[in-house]
């Protein structure tokens, strides 16, 4: 059977590989400490999965709307008003299933054959792909570890050439835990509008922010950016709700329009039942933010205290999101030989930095409780110790 080429072309995401190396290892027996996963361990609060069950109950088993329930993203385009100074009618939302369906759809939408789509390096590894499966064509645009993984408006310049279409921002970012200050993404923003790019701002950690940092929205820095910008976010990292499958995306019009289309053929809309649950969320879901970013904060000051304490670990200060992502290069092993010989020898899980476009790194998740984080330092204290005899 033939099949195709650029699908072939996928790389399998290498987070999924070693995690699943960590699950077997576990199975056997052994203790593991996990950094791997991208996900907060905590459940999804009671109240909200109560509403869900409801609903179900209530027979809310057929399809909604193509972009949602109506409610549902009026819910939506209210918060995007009161916590992002952002105005959308709920006709420029739509919801899909997960924000990695919102921005698989969101390249899909707006990539023409060869259509270039400038990506911060290091970059969440699925970008990359969905832009190759949309026809279009990544190019990185490198940040150091000095200037805390973070670009600037020069590097977006030098980037630029006549195929470029559109610029993309993670802020707070995976896999390097760090965030943009408003200026900064500003600056990142007009210098994108100046070469007339569109901007897709990938906003799902807006909530993990730390150390009195504000998080700001691309769109709201001006009439121009928020005509040109894309906005996505989701339920899976502030509300906990992962398996709920739950994204959204709020633009222009004619830009949902056109994505409502090509929603309409591929999934007809998200689950029903899992959109009733996420009415809750936004109705009452803030305290439990609140508990959870407490938690995630706590965990972020001892593993970055414990971490940047190791010899030879050169670590970013961590702001936002729930990852750190040290340079492990003074030990002399590229990324995949530290992460294997880590869980190997030490039991210690974490992503390969190469996985992210960056071979000097290793990332850690903080998504897992103190004790895990306490006896993972230590491990991986005795491990760099080891490696430097
Ligand atoms: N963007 C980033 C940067 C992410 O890390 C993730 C989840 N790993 C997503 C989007 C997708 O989240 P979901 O599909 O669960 O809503």
């Amino acid at each position: 059977m033939r099949l195709n080429t650029t699908i072939l072309a996928i790389q399998p995401s290498a987070t999924l590989a070693i995690a699943s190396l960590a699950r077997q290892l576990a199975a056997q027996g052994e203790k593991v400490c996990n950094f791997t996963v991208g996900e907060p361990d905590f459940d999804t609060p009671d109240f909200i999965k109560d509403s869900c069950v409801d609903a179900l109950r209530k027979g809310q088993t057929k399809y909604t709307p193509i972009n949602g329930i109506p409610k549902l993203c009026e819910l939506i385009a209210a918060k995007l008003k009161r916590e992002n100074d952002l105005d959308y009618k709920p006709s420029q939302i739509i919801v899909s299933c997960g924000a990695k369906h919102s921005l698989a759809l969101v390249f899909q939408t707006l990539l023409n054959p060869g259509d270039e789509v400038l990506i911060p390096s290091p970059f969440w590894l699925s970008y990359p792909e969905m832009i190759r499966v949309a026809g279009g064509k990544p190019v990185f645009v490198r940040a150091t570890r000095e200037n805390d993984f973070k670009i600037t408006p020069a590097d977006i310049a030098a980037a630029v050439t006549p195929r470029t279409v559109a610029l993309l921002v993670n802020s707070p970012s995976n896999p390097t835990g760090t965030m943009y200050t408003p200026a900064e993404l500003r600056a990142l923003g007009e210098q994108a509008l100046k070469h007339g790019l569109a901007i897709v701002a990938d906003e799902i950690y807006e909530k993990m922010v730390y150390e009195g940092n504000r998080f700001a929205s691309m769109a709201a820095f001006s009439p121009e950016l928020y005509s040109q910008t894309i906005t996505i976010n989701g339920f899976s990292k502030a509300y906990a709700m992962t398996g709920w499958r739950l994204g959204y995306t709020a633009a222009p019009e004619p830009f949902i329009k056109a994505m409502g289309a090509l929603q309409s053929h591929c999934a007809s809309a998200p689950t029903t039942f899992a959109q009733c649950g996420a009415i809750t969320a936004l109705e009452k879901g803030d305290a439990s933010i609140a508990q959870m970013v407490r938690a995630f904060d706590e965990r972020r000051q001892r593993i970055y205290a414990l971490m940047s304490a190791i010899p030879g670990v050169k670590c970013p200060r961590p702001t936002g999101a729930f990852y750190v992502f040290p340079d492990i290069s003074s030990f002399g092993l590229d990324s995949v030989t530290f992460a294997k010989r880590l869980l190997a020898e030490q039991k210690v899980a974490v992503v390969p930095g190469v996985a992210f476009d960056a071979d000097a790194c290793v990332r850690f998740s903080y998504a897992c409780g103190l004790p895990e984080i306490e006896d993972g330092m230590a491990r991986l204290a005795t491990f760099c110790a080891s490696l430097k005899k």
